[in-house]
């Protein structure tokens, strides 16, 4: 079977692999893949950011997809040739001080699909039992592949966020991770801005706009005339930092009400900034990492119930056959969430 894999250490550099199709361990099954989403990680790798100095290439990526089990070793008790799933890909070792006391998503030892081990850009992967969710009846496969990143907002805003019905939110960056936890802020009884910077608003906000959500171009527009008329001055209650860049926690202080919490999702290089305003207003300066069973299993409800709109948010217009320009569009914010296709790779 062929794979799209990250094949040197350059920008760019994905090229499809020959693997053979995986034979599953006893606790494993083998699921064949449907549908594959396109990450920020993903566009981390593409980029090769230093994150990802790591990995031992080539390596087939994706990490959030939906499938279908087609094969079951000896062990596997949960699951059924036909039965559709989803994975959690951030593999905990069950073993360390932190997967024992439950806290997986921090696990000492994790490994992670389609970085540490052959992901989800080709038909077949051979998945442990315990990291497969079945997927409801009701839930569509295409999006199904949308449960991973909505995991992960799911656990930075009901997990680690005391957002709560009333509460001014503003959410600092109008990419997949952002979108998703706008909604489900929205869902908790925010009322949810969103704000981007000036390549966003050819397509990530007024994406924002079409799922209801109010949106500031920060390159554009008076943010702090915004903020004063949003919150009567006094500044939002939560802010989430999803945008992964240096300037996201400097402004997010400069929204933040005095007490009020700042939630960190995307992952920064570096900043510097004077700390006392956080102090002096008591700032609760919060962070998420990754997401658990019962954040996938909230996520896979979310989207069955429209919570999160999966439909308006994914983009199909891309192909795994020509991948490049979907990772192009991604980098420069002319799309949210590609969704691939990959019964395209289907032999
Ligand atoms: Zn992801
Ligand atoms: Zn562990």
């Amino acid at each position: 079977m062929r794979g799209l894999a990250k094949v040197n250490r350059s920008h760019g550099a994905m090229e499809f692999v020959d693997r053979d199709r995986p034979e599953p361990a006893a606790d494993e099954a083998l699921v064949e893949v449907d549908y594959a989403g396109l990450c920020g990680s993903d566009a981390g790798i593409y980029e090769f950011e230093s994150a990802f100095e790591r990995m031992d290439l080539p390596t087939v990526i994706g990490h959030e997809y939906s499938g279908r089990v087609v094969e079951v070793g000896d062990a596997v008790t949960k699951f059924d040739v036909g039965d559709r799933v989803v994975e959690r890909p951030i593999r905990g070792c069950g073993d360390c001080y932190q997967c024992e006391i439950g806290e997986s998503n921090v696990c000492q030892n994790a490994v992670i699909t389609g970085v540490d081990h052959d992901g989800a850009y080709e038909q077949f992967v051979a998945v442990p039992e315990r990291a497969l969710h079945p997927v409801p009846d009701s839930v569509e496969q295409q999006h199904a592949a949308m449960v991973e990143p909505t995991s992960i907002a799911a656990r930075a805003v009901i997990e680690n966020s005391r957002v709560s019905a009333g509460d001014r939110v503003l959410v600092e960056g109008p990419g997949p991770i952002g979108l998703l936890t706008a909604q489900i802020a929205d869902t908790q009884g925010g009322k949810v801005l969103v704000s981007g910077v000036g390549q966003d608003a050819e397509y990530r906000l007024p994406l924002a706009e079409e799922l209801g959500f109010e949106t500031v171009n920060v390159t554009e527009d008076d943010v702090a005339a915004r903020r004063e008329a949003v919150t009567d001055g006094v500044g939002y209650d939560v802010v989430f930092d999803t945008t992964g860049h240096p300037s996201g926690l400097p402004s997010a202080v400069d929204e933040v009400r005095k007490g009020g919490q700042i939630v960190l999702i995307g992952q920064t290089g570096e900043t510097t900034m004077p700390y006392s305003p956080l102090v002096r207003s008591e700032i609760d300066l919060q962070c998420s990492y990754a997401s658990m069973y019962d954040d996938f299993d909230r996520s896979l409800r979310l989207i069955d119930r429209g919570d999160v709109d999966a439909e308006t948010f994914l983009d199909d217009r891309f192909s795994l056959l020509a991948a490049d320009e979907a990772f192009e569009a991604f980098v420069a914010g002319q799309t949210c969430k590609p969704v691939f296709d990959v019964s395209e790779l289907h032999d």
